[in-house]
């Protein structure tokens, strides 16, 4: 968990919006949730809330539509 939130602060610009790209909703403010490069392109910028982390819900690169849990 630490290091996600190491991650957060290098990838994730203070006034910028962030949205789960599993759910879609808006995740801003909330606790817990992760943003990573992708692992197949490491170009796009994955978002992931503590929601769907939990249910293991696919994500779908936005740059090269890789799929992964
Ligand atoms: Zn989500
Ligand atoms: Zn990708």
């Amino acid at each position: 968990m630490s290091t996600a939130r190491m991650m957060k602060i290098e990838l994730v610009r203070a006034d910028e919006e962030l949205y789960c790209v599993s759910c879609g909703r808006r995740v801003t403010y909330e606790k817990n949730v992760v943003v990573f490069k992708c692992p197949n392109c490491g170009e796009a910028k994955i978002v992931r809330c503590n929601k769907c982390r939990e249910h293991v819900n696919d994500y779908v690169c936005p740059a090269c539509g890789f799929r992964g849990p």
